[in-house]
């Protein structure tokens, strides 16, 4: 069974020091795309949702787009849900079939943020689900998430520490500098705050706004404890450009099919080359039969 929380699979990639690509699918194919490029490449996947392509597909949609695509690949796939703040959509993913959720609490304070996740906690844990969180203010817009520059502030150590220690998360989202979407200048990745948040706490970290990063600067991330790296923003650019630049060379070429797959071999190009960055390549098999699902 291909179908996997995140958490056993994340804690493999921390130990081994790659990272896991976690990609934001827009319709079917997009999904489809990143499914065979994973098990092309061999390589673990996450598919993540946006409260928003929920919102526009239904969770019974995607969640059958995911075990029709996913049930019988041998590479471990999770499907997550990306920044779930709505706690009625999350508990939704998590009686339908999400594998993973997040709950992203973090323009609350501490207390708060913790509060919520414990509720998102005590779902989650029976049903097998594994939980992302977030601990400081990541900047950038995400959907309709907007984080404005001046309410954007890193995580602090102390609160990951505690934080971490308060609960079991398959992995956390910590603000360290990266921003969502496309980056105005140069990003200003905190890695030394990277390093010491990830010696004081456990789950691996997830690296959020990974469009735009070089790849040095996500390898680095990567050897300091990132174990998942989101893109999202990157795909959105593949998919409209994919379609337009089509047409824009075969003007007179009004075949739906033919336009789809250039969109479809654009996408999958891309996370190809995503999942191969981030050293994921030749693992999936391996990675399933090490926690006990390859059939
Ligand atoms: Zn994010």
């Amino acid at each position: 069974m291909a179908l996997t929380s995140f958490k056993p699979v994340l804690r493999i990639a921390q130990r081994e020091k790659y990272a896991i690509a976690a990609f934001n699918p827009v319709d079917y194919a997009s999904m489809r795309a990143m499914v065979e490029a994973a098990v092309e490449l061999d390589a673990p996947l996450i598919m993540q949702t946006s409260a928003k392509t929920i919102r526009y597909y239904g969770h019974e949609a995607l969640v059958q787009w995911y075990r029709q695509l996913c049930e019988d690949v041998e590479v471990p796939v999770t499907l997550h849900l990306d920044h779930g703040k709505d706690l009625d959509m999350i508990k939704k993913c998590i009686d339908l079939g999400w594998t993973s959720v997040m709950i992203d609490a973090s323009d609350k304070p501490l207390e708060k943020n913790m509060k919520i996740t414990r509720q998102v906690m005590d779902w989650a844990t029976p049903a097998g689900v594994g939980v992302e969180a977030e601990i400081g203010e990541i900047g950038g817009v995400e959907e309709d998430i907007v984080v404005a520059e001046e309410d954007a502030h890193l995580a602090n150590p102390d609160e990951a520490e505690a934080f971490c220690k308060e609960f079991d998360l398959g992995v956390f989202a910590a603000a360290i500098g990266t921003a969502h979407g496309y980056y105005h200048g140069e990003p200003d990745v905190q890695f030394d705050l990277i390093k010491e948040i990830n010696e004081r706490t456990q789950p691996p970290m997830a690296l959020h706004g990974g469009t735009g990063l070089d790849e040095a600067t996500i390898a680095r991330c990567i050897a300091l404890g990132c174990a998942k790296v989101n893109i999202s923003t990157n795909l959105k650019h593949v998919f409209i450009d994919g379609f337009v630049n089509y047409h824009k060379d075969n003007p007179g070429d009004y075949e739906p099919l033919k336009v789809l797959t250039a969109q479809f071999e654009a996408m999958k190009e891309l996370f190809k080359q995503k999942i191969t960055e981030f050293g994921g390549a030749g693992k999936g098999k391996a990675v399933l039969e090490e926690i006990g699902q390859l059939h």
